[in-house]
């Protein structure tokens, strides 16, 4: 029997596939979402922007977020020996119920995502790998070559194809369009912990971000995702990374990455005190291939969205909103093409484009300061919620707004925002604004133990079963 002709055919079931998915079914439209694992699968990226929050609602996924999941109201930035810390809280800017947020488990998350979309009518193939697509028959139609689970190939026709395939960027490394970023060139280590002492605003579920010392060129991102689960992960650069191989092989270690995380863990105080009598409750994820983008991300029947078309450096927390948001926006665009035919469609998605790319680049910005040792260290600025100063709160703002995910309207103003603190001058004068009055060290963000972690279905969220990328 040959299998219908697709209005769109999605590559990946992420939450980037699975909200286009859902997005395009509204609009609709047939769509097929081809995901070679089988859900729930274990995955990084963890910690969500409050920026993320309208798109749960419009997705009418929000009250189960708030059943399952914990709650996020800010980010604390700490020095790597624990002596100066900044707390950055949401609700300073966000003065609704969206300021609190939320730390998933992935697994469960993507899961909620993906059966959503297929409540919407899309249809998903699970363990469903794509291997090859053809992108140039002569109706402008798409042709999808897979493998399923019982090692089967069959194929798929589309009019238009998504890839989200997330990191193993299906289009751009066949093309040959996967380019890295090579200043940003780290690598990351993930588990998660039980056991862990929940102190240090863990117990209030800040994401807390522990800059490493200068030469590692690095950081710890800790995140609570469940009562007794403490995600804990590494950012290191390469050089460092390699020359710590070669010790630790050198050394007899036969599993070097798990020594090398351990060691790292040990090396920072603040880590090495919460994990003290924790221990490790899932394999280890090892992520190698970051940053990188392509250049041609789209045309008359492809896009690529999320990280198939471009990865940053997970440290502002961005990847997930970028992706949700790109989809989001991308489907307005691909109602046109399949309203008003693919030259209006491909003006549509230039136009998207516009804000999309605008939001990666503010990011990317931002990243680079984050890494420049010349610039500002968000672990040696402190927040503070009082101050008569004179425009005091348009600075204190607007590194809040960054922080919380404000990157696609906005992204020319906060650009302007950052190249103006490269400006010693300048800079000092927002040191100044912001940092350098009478500081209320902001503890908890007015949150409480109960309402982070109070409804949580914990036992739902702990039995989650786990397909770890990389023992
Ligand atoms: C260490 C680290 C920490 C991070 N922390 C955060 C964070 O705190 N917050 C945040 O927002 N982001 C974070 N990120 C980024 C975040 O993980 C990604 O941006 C996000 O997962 C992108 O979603 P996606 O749907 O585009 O891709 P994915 O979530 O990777 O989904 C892609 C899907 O495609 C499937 N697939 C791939 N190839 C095929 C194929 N050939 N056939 C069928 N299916 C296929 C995969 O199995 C996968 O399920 C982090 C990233 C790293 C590396």
């Amino acid at each position: 029997m040959t299998s219908p002709v697709f209005d769109f055919i999605i590559i990946g079931g992420g939450p980037t596939g699975s909200s286009a998915a859902t997005y395009l079914r509204w609009k609709g439209y047939s769509v097929l979402v081809l995901e070679k694992e089988k859900f729930p699968r274990q995955h990084v990226g963890e910690s969500l922007l409050p920026f993320c929050y309208p798109l749960f609602k419009e997705l009418g996924v929000l009250d189960e977020m708030k059943r399952r999941f914990v709650r996020k109201p800010g980010a604390r930035f700490s020095s790597h020996d624990g002596k100066q810390s900044s707390t950055w809280c949401f609700r300073n800017i966000i003065h609704d119920e969206s300021y609190l947020s939320f730390h998933v488990v992935r697994a469960d998350f993507d899961k909620m995502l993906l059966d959503n979309a297929a409540k919407h009518g899309a249809e998903v193939k699970e363990q469903t790998k794509v291997e090859r697509v053809e992108l140039d028959l002569p109706n402008d139609h798409v042709r999808v070559h897979t493998t399923g689970a019982d090692g089967l190939a069959q194929e798929y026709e589309g009019r238009f194809l998504i890839d989200a395939s997330g990191q193993d960027t299906f289009l751009a490394r066949r093309t040959g369009d996967k380019h890295a970023y090579k200043e940003l060139d780290r690598i990351a280590f993930l588990t998660h912990w039980k056991g862990a002492k929940y102190t240090q605003g863990i117990d209030v579920g800040l994401l807390q971000i522990v800059y490493l010392e200068s030469h590692k060129s690095g950081w710890f991102g800790i995140q609570p995702v469940g009562k007794d689960r403490l995600s804990v992960g590494l950012v290191i650069n390469r050089k460092y990374l390699k020359e710590q191989k070669a010790k630790l092989t050198a050394a007899g270690h036969e599993e070097w990455q798990k020594a090398f995380y351990l060691q790292e863990i040990r090396e920072c105080a603040l880590t090495r005190d919460i994990l003290s009598d924790a221990e490790i409750a899932q394999p280890l994820i090892a992520v190698s291939d970051f940053s990188y983008y392509a250049e041609k991300t789209f045309g008359h029947n492809f896009a690529m969205l999320g990280d198939a078309g471009r990865f940053l450096d997970p440290i502002f927390a961005s990847g997930v909103y970028l992706g949700m948001n790109s989809s989001r926006m991308f489907a307005e665009a691909l109602d046109v093409l399949m309203k008003q035919g693919r030259e209006e469609g491909l003006k549509a998605m230039e136009e998207k484009k516009k804000y999309i790319d605008g939001a990666y680049s503010l990011v990317e910005k931002f990243i680079n300061i984050f890494y420049d040792p010349d610039s500002f260290n968000l672990a040696k600025l402190s927040s503070t919620s009082e101050s008569n100063y004179e425009g005091y709160q348009t600075a204190f703002s607007l590194v809040h707004y960054l922080l919380a995910g404000d990157f696609f309207n906005n992204y020319e103003k906060y650009g302007d925002f950052l190249d103006m603190l490269k400006n010693p001058k300048q800079f000092a004068r927002w040191r100044n604004l912001v940092v350098s009055r009478p500081n209320v060290h902001e503890k908890t963000c007015g949150t409480t133990y109960e309402a982070i972690f109070g409804d949580i279905e914990d036992e739902y969220v702990r039995t989650t079963s786990i397909n770890g990328i990389m023992a």
